[in-house]
């Protein structure tokens, strides 16, 4: 008998991905984004994508979130293939088991954010205790703004609700395309650190951001460089993230 721990299965796992989009006009070149990216996210990993502006990093994000499909190479999202999935089994998928937080907050503008929050649980037809949005809200220091619409909410605050939605609906996976690019520093500290609770609470968590203190926060940072990755990083500080998205040491070339 093996005395080997079984490995969990990844919660994500591309091989092989490669992204790239036909040319916008007859004669041009098509522009390849992902150059054949293998990688695997663990249940409850926290894991950061960094690189230039331009390395692929959201494309290569909406691939692995199964919301764009690789050209060449296969995902596996919660241990299915998006690409074969068909697309009501594929959206139940996300819905039971997949959260997204996006830049824009992605909210419902005629919802509440108590009705924001109850969304995916309801598309999935799970009853929801009032009781969880309340601490949903609670977590994220919203208990008293849940019949507030977005519009009547702040920046920071709608981000917020896009992730008391994440917290209520505990799934596997949380997608995060630079989810604190559009607010000020201490929102963004916030909302980064709603994250880390959410991956300690058992999601794993999947961060492309340009903000090197919030990768810093991550078990692991893959550095893209031109579609492909470059290095990967277990439990670095932002000075080491730099060096290895750079090049060079911060401060090395002034
Ligand atoms: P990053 O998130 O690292 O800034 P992106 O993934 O947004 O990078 O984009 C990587 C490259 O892919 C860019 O050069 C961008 O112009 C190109 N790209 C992204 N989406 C498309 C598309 N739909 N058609 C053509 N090129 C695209």
């Amino acid at each position: 008998m093996s005395s080997d721990v079984p490995s969990p299965t990844p919660v994500v796992a591309a091989r092989d991905l490669v992204k790239s989009y036909p040319p916008a006009r007859r004669g041009g070149t098509e522009t390849v984004v992902l150059t054949g990216i293998s990688m695997t996210v663990e249940p409850g990993e926290f894991v950061a994508i960094v690189g230039p502006s331009g390395s692929g990093k959201s494309t290569l994000l909406y691939c692995l979130a199964g919301l764009e499909p690789p050209s060449r190479g296969q995902v596996l999202l919660l241990g299915e293939d998006p690409a074969t999935l068909l697309r009501g089994r594929l959206a139940r998928l996300r819905r039971s088991g997949v959260g997204f937080v996006f830049q824009s907050f992605n909210l419902i503008p005629s919802l509440s954010a108590r009705e924001n929050v109850t969304l995916p649980a309801r598309l999935s037809g799970r009853r929801v205790r009032a009781a969880e949005v309340t601490a949903a809200l609670a977590a994220v220091g919203l208990q008293d703004r849940g019949s507030h619409r977005p519009g009547e909410l702040s920046g920071g605050q709608q981000q917020r609700v896009a992730i008391a939605r994440v917290l209520a609906a505990r799934p596997r996976v949380v997608f995060a395309d630079e989810p604190t690019g559009a607010l000020d520093g201490a929102t963004g500290t916030a909302v980064l650190g709603l994250l880390t609770q959410a991956a300690h609470a058992g999601s794993a968590v999947v961060l492309v951001t340009h903000d090197l203190e919030a990768a810093a926060r991550a078990d692991r940072v893959i550095v893209l460089r031109d579609g492909a990755i470059h290095g990967e990083l277990r439990t670095p500080t932002a000075a080491e993230i730099f060096a290895a998205v750079h090049g060079h040491p911060a401060g090395a070339l002034r």
